[in-house]
């Protein structure tokens, strides 16, 4: 069953803290992602979106309940086993792009293989770049690039060793919505393409409709879904789990 899902959480509950001060930042939360769609996952702040994410992506460990991504558990593996599979099969796309200036384009889309000390295949980079629309920018550096140029070049290293999930935390949050618009186009192409799983936490209504489903959070539990969002269907929503 799990191998339908690209990710799948189970029963999966984080606290922090205890006693008396013990927050509750995750509750008994359950849900699949199946391959090859995008997930928009909303809820007002405090509602436990980052702690899901970092959960998810084996960033942090769930206080109970499991995470499965693909066809592994991930609480059966040690420190460098996560390491190793979060470079190798998680895509991460921040709001804040996560580039490293001192590097080439080029060199920044490579380096999930150079960090795991493997040579760098130049054609697939070349691929990526060209698959989302940077084809002459390689030899460049991220202080030349626009912000929207900036987050196609982390779309094209978080896509590059063909992960099983990518997951991007408010990814337009930094750009403007012409730009927004073209980041999250090319993530829904890339999910319509090739086949990816995308998963995207948002505060925004009109980007999470590019979604094919929105799950909403609150108080750390799942608050219900939306499948075919629109902005407006998002937005009634977010405005009745209590966000401004
Ligand atoms: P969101 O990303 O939706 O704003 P978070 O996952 O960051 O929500 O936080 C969910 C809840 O867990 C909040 O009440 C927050 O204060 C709490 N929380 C998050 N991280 C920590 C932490 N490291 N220590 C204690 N409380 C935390
Ligand atoms: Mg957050």
């Amino acid at each position: 069953m799990a191998a339908s899902y690209a990710l799948l959480l189970e029963s999966v509950t984080r606290t922090y803290g205890s006693g008396r001060n013990a927050v509750t930042a995750l509750d008994d939360v359950t849900m699949g992602v199946p391959r090859g769609t995008f997930m928009a996952i909303m809820g007002p702040s405090g509602s436990g979106k980052s702690t899901f994410l970092h959960c998810a992506a084996g960033l942090d460990k769930p206080t109970k309940g499991g995470v499965t991504l693909g066809d592994t558990r991930l609480a059966g593996l040690n420190e460098e086993q996560l390491t190793e599979l979060r470079r190798e099969r998680i895509g991460f796309v921040f709001q804040a792009y996560n580039l490293l200036d001192p590097l080439t384009v080029a060199d920044n889309v490579g380096l999930p293989f150079r960090l795991g000390g493997v040579p760098v295949p130049v054609d697939r980079v070349r691929a990526e770049l060209a698959n989302v629309g940077l084809d002459d920018m390689g030899d460049r550096y991220p202080g030349q690039l626009s912000g929207g140029q900036r987050q196609r070049v982390a779309i094209a290293r978080a896509l590059i060793t063909g992960p099983d999930v990518i997951f991007a935390d408010e990814p337009t949050g930094a750009l403007d919505s012409r730009t927004g618009k073209q980041v999250l186009e090319l993530l829904r192409g890339v999910v319509d393409r090739t086949g990816q799983t995308v998963v995207m936490v948002t505060h925004d209504p009109i980007a999470a409709s590019y979604a094919d489903s929105v799950t909403f959070l609150a108080d750390g539990r799942p608050a219900g879904e939306l499948a075919a969002p629109t902005p407006e269907k998002v937005a009634d929503r977010m405005t009745r789990l209590g966000d401004r």
